[in-house]
């Protein structure tokens, strides 16, 4: 099966075998699917209860579906299939979350003639743009407040991961009346067209900050509400009492968990220089024990990269820093065969300003570096344009959340990374990001205020 007119192929990372087909949508097909989402709005934001019944009755028939769905996503995304159903599960979890919030209306009684009658109304078709690092997960982080709220939503994966997405889509028409979501499939510039679309009110997109700042310009000429949930370069600061072998495998997954292609991955270390070494050590023996391998192999921790470009971008970064005096304490090179494996990697010796440590790496590779002054570790944890997590490692958790205070940042853990809440604001600073996800504060992000400014009774008794 080979790309052509109107489809194009999907390939299992770990073997370059095709696994299927998806459908190369044209501005015909995206017209007709935002006219669509408009139809079917009407019906949608009428009935809240009838709402929070369908989202439920969408998050179990996930649930029901989780082993169709977890293996193909192991095979065109690449993670082992035991993360592939933690993500099916975390898609069916959110739902049921955001099926269960409703907005809060508020009187405002300020002394005037009036008070406000403050309610919360729908925006209308919502675009959705994601990624292929979590491609279920990061679509219900989208379609879960936004159909709860009373939206309807157009939804694009990443050609790179188009069907799982589509067949969740179809999982979740079983159980949501007609329309209200809908997966389209395509290469750019379906992407670019959805964001520019006029009859979206709302693009929630996940990706790269250069593509985010597309999707912003695009979403212009409509002056559509933007959310933009874009890249993280996380430092991990340890502190002079850290006690590495109690968090050498948390700091390890932490960065290496779905192959480093975590937005909030532990992307750089920074260690006390008199300790550096025994971190090195300790991150290396795990990147050396670490079984990588196809994902439906049911031995492997780690899979292979989602594509080549990616593998190809790591192999680069990798190259540079190495040739710029930088160590390979373990990897540091592509590993042999058909699939987009890349070695386990942790640098030390790197020079600060190589792009492994200054840009977002995206993938199974950690720069380990020396500080002297915890002063000098917190400004070059600040000193990149990304500001979306952080981490703060050590025995004194009150030394450990004063420095984790000094982190700009949108979220900062102690003594581990990258675990999230359902409701709890997600959201970055500088260049990771515009808009929150995550809890209510996501719902809200679809909805708007809706004011009414009535007379207040009299004191006699008659309004006025
Ligand atoms: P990407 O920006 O290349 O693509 C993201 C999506 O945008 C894909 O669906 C792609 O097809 C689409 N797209 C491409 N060009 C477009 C355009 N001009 N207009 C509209 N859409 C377009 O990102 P990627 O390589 O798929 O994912 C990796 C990036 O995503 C990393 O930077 C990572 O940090 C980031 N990410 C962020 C979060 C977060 O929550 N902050 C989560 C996961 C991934």
């Amino acid at each position: 099966m080979a790309d052509g007119p109107g489809r194009f192929a999907v390939v299992d990372p770990a073997t370059g075998e095709v696994v299927g087909e998806a459908v190369d949508q044209g501005p015909r097909e995206l017209d007709g699917a935002v006219e669509r989402a408009h139809a079917a709005w009407r019906g949608w934001r009428a009935d809240p209860a009838a709402r929070t019944a369908a989202l439920r009755a969408a998050a179990d028939a996930v649930t029901a579906a989780a082993d169709e769905l977890a293996p193909l996503l192991t095979r065109e995304q690449g993670k082992p299939l035991a993360e592939s159903h933690a993500e099916v599960a975390r898609t069916a979890d959110r739902l049921r979350y955001f099926a269960g919030l409703t907005p809060e209306s508020r009187t405002i009684e300020d002394g005037r003639p009036v008070r406000g009658e403050i309610s919360w109304r729908p925006l209308g078709p919502v675009a959705a743009i994601v990624p292929w690092n979590f491609p279920l997960q990061l679509a219900s982080a989208k379609f879960a407040p936004a159909l709860a709220a009373g939206n309807t939503m157009v939804l694009k994966p990443s050609p790179h991961t188009p069907l799982a997405t589509r067949l969740l889509g179809a999982v979740l028409a079983a159980a949501l009346p007609e329309d209200v979501l809908t997966v389209v499939t395509g290469r750019e510039p379906l992407g670019a067209r959805l964001a520019a679309h006029p009859g979206i009110r709302h693009v929630t997109f996940t990706g790269s900050p250069a593509t985010g700042r597309a999707v912003a310009a695009g979403a212009a000429a409509s002056l559509a509400r933007v959310t933009l949930e874009l890249g993280g370069n996380d430092a991990a600061i340890l502190l002079e009492d850290v006690d590495v072998e109690r968090i050498a495998d948390r700091l390890f997954w932490a960065a290496f968990r779905n192959c480093g292609q975590v937005c909030m991955a532990v992307k750089r270390v920074y260690a006390p220089a008199r300790r550096c070494s025994e971190v090195v050590e300790a991150l290396a023996a795990r990147a050396k024990d670490v079984v990588v391998g196809s994902g439906l192999d049911p031995a492997t921790r780690l899979g292979p990269l989602n594509n080549a470009p990616q593998r190809d971008r790591i192999a680069d970064l990798t190259a540079r820093a190495l040739a710029a005096g930088a160590r390979a304490a373990s990897g540091g090179h592509r590993l042999p065969g058909p699939g987009h494996f890349f070695a386990p990697t942790v640098l030390a010796d790197v020079p600060p300003d190589t792009p492994v440590v200054t840009e977002e790496q995206f993938g199974p590779v950690l720069p380990v570096l020396p500080y002297d002054r915890l002063d000098d570790a917190v400004e070059a944890a600040n000193g990149t344009s990304l500001g979306l997590g952080g981490s703060v490692w050590g025995t004194d958790l009150d030394r450990a959340e004063e420095v984790a205070g000094r982190l700009e940042c949108g979220t900062v853990w102690i003594n581990h990374h990258a675990e999230l809440s359902l409701a709890q604001p997600f959201t970055g600073v500088k260049d990771s990001g515009v808009g929150i996800a995550g809890g209510p504060w996501a719902f809200y992000g679809n909805l708007r205020p809706f004011v009414v400014h009535r007379p207040r009774p009299d004191p006699g008794g008659a309004a006025a």
